[in-house]
């Protein structure tokens, strides 16, 4: 017999002698319930939220985002500056009920220095009329400024480096829900690294600011089949906003 064999008699034994029949046995998965069990209790913990502590004043919006502009100034801070045209500080209304949060500038952006004006940007476009607004009601930004080279993702030093800038705009801004556009956004602004097809479509919070995960348009563009899950999500944005 070999040492496992024996040990496992062992083991039977001494539940045997404890008067145990069944012994539970962790499958696969039970295993990978358990797993989600816990996603889903932790998604609780960040559900839903009363709307955001900041009660600026539009004209005080206003000058804490030039302010914020100012402060990144010709900005340095990681290695992204080296390629880029120009910073894509983020646009739209100051007094926004939803703000989109994307990933990073690509071509398009870069050149113009606007968010989502590329062919992503159309698709987001649609679905913000879609929504019953127009693209200027609501406020667009990314979590990195300036264009990663080649559209590659944001390393993390960049989104470290960066992201307190879109987390100072959502605070300042304090919509009353933000819509996180693909993984990294939604990762980055909830902390979880957790693949968007298991976040999109629950509500989670940053700050006191609800938010709803979603794929990212350009993803859109590449399985326009999933167009449908992104329109399920922002019907419960709708929702939660009272339309
Ligand atoms: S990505 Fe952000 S942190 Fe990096 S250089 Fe551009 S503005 Fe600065």
């Amino acid at each position: 017999m070999t040492n496992i064999a024996e040990d496992i008699k062992i083991v039977l034994e001494f539940y045997q002698a404890m008067g145990v029949e069944r012994i539970p046995i962790m499958t696969e998965q039970k295993s990978r319930r358990a797993e989600e069990q816990k996603i889903a209790e932790k998604e609780v913990s960040y559900n839903v939220a009363p709307i955001s502590k900041f009660h600026l004043t539009s004209e005080q919006k206003k000058s804490a985002l030039n302010a914020l502009r100012e402060e990144i100034g010709d900005c340095q801070r990681c290695k992204l500056s080296k390629g880029r045209k120009n910073i894509v500080f983020g646009e739209g209304s100051i007094d926004a009920e939803i703000m989109f949060i994307g990933e990073g500038p690509g071509e398009d952006e870069d050149i113009q220095g606007r968010p989502f004006v590329g062919k992503a940007g159309q698709l987001l476009t649609k679905l913000i009329e879609k929504m019953g607004f127009k693209r200027e009601d609501v406020y667009i930004g990314n979590i990195v400024k300036c264009r990663p080279p080649f559209n590659r993702d944001p390393e993390e030093d960049e989104i470290n480096a960066c992201s307190p800038f879109i987390r100072k705009q959502a605070e300042i801004i304090s919509p009353k829900v933000i819509v996180s556009l693909g993984r990294i956004s939604t990762q980055t602004l909830i902390g979880l690294k957790i693949p968007i097809g298991k976040l999109r479509g629950k509500f989670y919070q940053f700050e006191d600011i609800p938010l709803m995960p979603t794929f990212h348009p350009s993803y859109l563009l590449r399985n326009p089949k999933d167009k449908w899950l992104v329109w399920e999500d922002a019907q419960k944005v709708l929702e939660r906003l009272g339309k």
